[in-house]
């Protein structure tokens, strides 16, 4: 692959495919998995690829997929400079490791370690002012889905994690549909609920002032090689976020090269 420019927004809305490795593999697995995983989708100019990878294989995988038009980027990052945040790491430090991207607010952030949408607001700042590219994860669980409370919920987590976050910045920013009930569950939504969900967001983010048609909207939620292809022809579909699917290089490389 060439060196790509780095951009969120762009008016052909060109594929996003991202791999979010979670609490998986060590520095050594990491690069080992980039050695394996390059070549096999190699000479791709009509697509971004992305890896979210430990913090602690963020320089390694960085310095691996040099070269090879790869994104590296981290999976969360605290919104301060530096401080006393035991455990937090910040978006200078994600940039002093040669990665270029973060996750922010995915779900399971959200389950588990209690971020909220005013975070995620203060940590995308955080992360367009160092330069990074931010996706930033929304979604609704089963019981509010369930509830007809989908588009209530997504409609609440957009306008409060977008807070404070300006159109001119829209290279820095990728958005994420990852219904949580999805992820890693095998249940993938189907891709008209998956393409309804996500012309919604689209919708909302417009009506919140920001570039709705020029924004890349990833899909989320137990994405395979057999269901990528079909999830990709969906017009509000952008690309996807791929967690379990990522860790295998050839099990990437086929999504990665869909259609
Ligand atoms: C994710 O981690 O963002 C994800 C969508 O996981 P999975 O593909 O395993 O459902």
């Amino acid at each position: 692959m060439s060196e790509k420019p780095l951009t969120g927004g762009s008016s052909t809305r060109r594929p996003f495919l991202a791999g979010n490795w979670k609490m998986f593999k060590t520095g050594d697995q990491a690069v080992a998995f980039v050695k394996e995983f390059v070549p096999l989708v190699g000479n791709l100019s009509d697509r971004d690829v992305a890896l979210a990878v430990p913090a602690t294989a963020l320089q390694g995988v960085a310095e691996a997929a040099k070269g090879s038009g790869v994104i590296v980027g981290a999976q969360n990052l605290h919104w301060e400079k530096e401080g006393a945040f035991t455990g937090e790491i910040s978006a200078d430090m994600i940039v002093g490791a040669g990665a270029t991207m973060v996750l922010i607010g995915h779900s399971e952030r959200r389950q588990f370690f209690g971020d909220t949408d005013g975070w995620v607001s203060k940590k995308l700042a955080a992360a367009v002012s160092a330069g990074l590219l931010a996706v930033v994860c929304v979604g609704e669980t089963l019981a509010e889905r369930e509830a007809g409370k989908t588009f209530e919920v997504l409609a609440s987590q957009l306008k409060g994690s977008m807070a404070g976050f300006v159109p001119k910045d829209e290279k820095r920013l990728i958005l994420a549909y990852e219904p949580v009930w999805a992820i890693g569950t095998g249940k993938t939504a189907t891709k008209e609920e998956a393409q309804e969900t996500q012309a919604f967001i689209r919708k909302e983010l417009s009506a919140l002032g920001l570039p709705g048609q020029s924004l890349r909207i990833l899909y989320g939620g137990s994405v395979k090689p057999d269901n990528a292809g079909a999830l990709m022809a969906q017009p509000d579909i952008d690309g996807l976020l791929v967690g379990g699917a990522s860790l295998k290089a050839d099990s990437f490389a086929k999504i990665v090269n869909f259609g």
